[in-house]
């Protein structure tokens, strides 16, 4: 007999206890082969101390099973604590976050009868990996990191993912009108690997319409890319208007971990009641088993859980008068999947699962790119006073170089600002060359040295000013590659 796969398993917080019991269940009476070794996340460990949320001898048991089922967790709001979920995909790798969204049209409402997408989310980056300071009273700040590595694994992945699983069509979703670096680059990138899959159409769209677009006529869309923030936001919108956010799942996928849990959070409102769905945990765990190796399992699994959405038989996240037929608890749903294993649904087309995909990743490439430095952006805690007055006593401190011109907020303020601009603690200054022309705006800011900037910040802290942050300004490949500040 063949061993039977080690997985690792959490239970979580609230709902989550109550739909891994349900979802355990439903695999041994599947006769899925595998042994769940028991991990503690959440609540619990935060207030051992732990403040990542996991007990710390978890990463071994993770390393050795390489694949986790996560009941969701209560992440504490503010605070010390790190969001565990956030924690176990980037110290395992977990790049890609894929979450397919289906309606079951006309067993589950919905008002969309054709929605079957794929949200493939950037899952190391962006704004969740937490580097956030408080720099002065009034003003904290939150780095959003987007590497082309990273842009580059995951918009690869999403056109792989759509060549493996015959889709048609990846759109991108970004907000490069804004964050022209950021997700400029995202965007960039994406651009230049769609043109290495012809077969696939390729779109991109801003998000916020994007998102708008994706609630009103989701039919049109197949696999979507984006980065983090956004696919976080648009995975629970789509899974919300297919029926219910309790009905998705999500795989995280690395190279060597794989995780696999429900999108929606642990629903502390409904928790101990027996009323939570657990097919968006159930559909994690059938990623699961196709991952592992045992897709009939997983099949026959899908196929028992659709007859039993197709009979009407549904929990109180999709009971709907006229169109469900009984309203179950949560154990009581698990027991109606259990009884339906080994038959086919009637109406929505039966399941069938091929072995996983293979998807590889071809290892990135650094290229080496010329890197001219050509000015600062002096961060400074200053209150109160005038813009001029800060500008005329930077510009008495520039020395060899030239005050450009100082943001609050990003918006110009010095010189010529508005008198409506609203003014807080937190203002940037920045210093360029003497030879950069004042009108330049383009790729033409002259080189200087790293000293200039060391014996600047000398002065203004010999001054009495408050620095709290510097960010140099650089070319590359003689590409202007900072943002301008808002009427510089
Ligand atoms: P949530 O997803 O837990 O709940 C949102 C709403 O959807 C609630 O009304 C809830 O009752 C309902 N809902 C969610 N899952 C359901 C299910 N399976 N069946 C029926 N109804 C369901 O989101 P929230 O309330 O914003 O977050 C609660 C906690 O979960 C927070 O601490 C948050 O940080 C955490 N969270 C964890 C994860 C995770 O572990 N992966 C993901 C998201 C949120």
């Amino acid at each position: 007999m063949s061993k039977k796969k080690r997985i690792t398993v959490a239970k979580g917080d609230g709902i989550g206890p109550e739909i891994m019991d349900a979802t355990l269940r439903i695999l041994d009476a599947a006769g899925a082969s595998f042994e769940p070794v028991f991990v503690e996340i959440g609540e619990q460990v935060y207030l051992k101390g732990h403040s990542a949320g996991i007990e710390p001898s978890a990463w071994d048991v993770l390393r050795d099973t390489k694949v986790f089922l996560k009941a969701p967790i209560t992440t504490p709001q503010g605070g010390g604590f790190k969001s565990l979920n956030v924690t176990v995909r980037t110290t395992l790798g977990l790049f890609a976050n894929v979450r397919p969204c289906v309606s079951l049209y006309p067993y589950v409402d919905t008002k969309h009868s054709k929605l079957d997408l794929v949200i493939v989310r950037e899952n190391e980056e962006d704004l969740y990996t937490g580097i956030e300071h408080k720099q002065t009273a009034d003003t904290v700040q939150c780095l959003k990191l987007v590497s082309r590595p990273g842009s580059e694994k995951i918009i690869r992945y999403a056109f792989e993912y759509a060549k493996a699983y015959g889709r048609k069509k990846v759109t991108a979703m970004v907000k490069d009108n804004i964050m022209k670096q950021t997700d400029g680059l995202f965007h960039e990138v994406f651009k230049s690997i769609a043109k290495e899959y012809p077969e696939i159409e390729s779109t991109s769209e801003i998000i916020d319409i994007g998102a708008a677009h994706l609630a009103e006529r989701p039919q049109v869309y197949d696999v979507v890319v984006t980065l983090n923030l956004y696919g976080d936001i648009i995975s629970d919108i789509v899974a919300q208007i297919a029926g219910s956010v309790g009905m998705a799942g999500s795989a995280n996928i690395g190279e060597i971990v794989s995780m696999f849990e429900a999108i929606h959070g642990s629903a502390p409102d409904i928790a101990g009641k027996n009323i939570a769905n657990p097919s968006g945990l159930l559909n994690a765990a059938i990623m699961l088993l196709v991952h592992i190796g045992q897709p009939d399992i997983a099949a026959k699994i899908q196929n028992a859980w659709l007859l039993t959405i197709e009979e009407g038989l549904h929990t109180a996240d999709i009971f709907k008068a006229g169109v469900s037929r009984i309203k179950l608890g949560t154990k009581e749903f698990a027991d109606a999947i259990i009884g339906n294993l080994g038959h086919l649904p009637e109406k929505f087309k039966p399941i069938s699962f091929g072995k996983a995909k293979e998807i590889h990743i071809p290892e990135y490439k650094r290229s080496v790119m010329k890197k001219d430095l050509v000015g600062t952006d002096v961060f400074l805690d200053w209150s109160p006073g005038s813009p001029e007055e800060l500008g005329k006593k930077l510009s008495t401190l520039s020395g060899d170089l030239k005050l450009r011109m100082i943001t609050n907020r990003g918006v110009k303020v010095y010189p010529q600002g508005q008198p409506e601009t609203f003014l807080t603690d937190h203002w940037r200054c920045r210093f360029v060359s003497q030879n950069t022309p004042d009108t330049e705006m383009g790729d033409g800011f002259t080189p200087i040295q790293p000293n200039q900037i060391a014996n600047l910040l000398l002065r203004i802290a010999e001054a009495g000013l408050d620095c709290i942050q510097i960010e140099n300004l650089y070319n590359f490949d003689g590409k202007r590659s900072f943002s301008l500040g808002q009427g510089e």
